[in-house]
């Protein structure tokens, strides 16, 4: 895999990518692209995005934010985030809540926590936010 391609499975380069999602200058049009960006954002420790993209009734949302964003840093430090596999994605336009399946191979000291999740993402006016995730077997 090349130096500068994007962390989220695209194949693209991270600049033409999930790059403007991270700084701000872009807001990913999809659902999908907003958590293949959140995914991107664990791997390169972008926390103020993974922060931002947090929707407002999110749980986390509801506490200290200097406290989150200090546990989303550790992760991002603890694991590894290798790649990202999409299982299914249902877009609803803004104003319904979209529906993303995927896989994250994830690693920690070399041993495998690779895990499935089925997320909740809603656009709150601005962009995407990510709402609720439930693991999946
Ligand atoms: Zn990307």
């Amino acid at each position: 895999m090349a130096q500068d391609t994007c962390p989220c499975g695209t194949g693209e380069r991270y600049a033409a990518c999930c790059g403007p999602f991270h700084k701000g200058t872009a807001e990913p049009p999809t659902a999908e692209r907003l958590m293949r960006s959140r995914f991107s954002a664990f791997a390169r420790r972008e926390v103020a995005y993974l922060w931002r993209t947090l929707d407002a009734d999110h749980p986390d949302r509801q506490r200290p934010e200097e406290e989150v964003r200090r546990e989303l840093l550790a992760a991002c430090n603890r694991y590894r985030y290798v790649r990202l596999h999409l299982l299914a994605a249902t877009e609803r336009p803004p104003g319904e809540q979209a529906e993303v399946t995927f896989r994250a191979e994830v690693f920690e000291s070399g041993k495998d926590r690779s895990f499935t999740e089925r997320s909740q993402f809603r656009h709150d006016g601005a962009g995407w936010r990510y709402l609720s995730g439930e693991p999946r077997s």
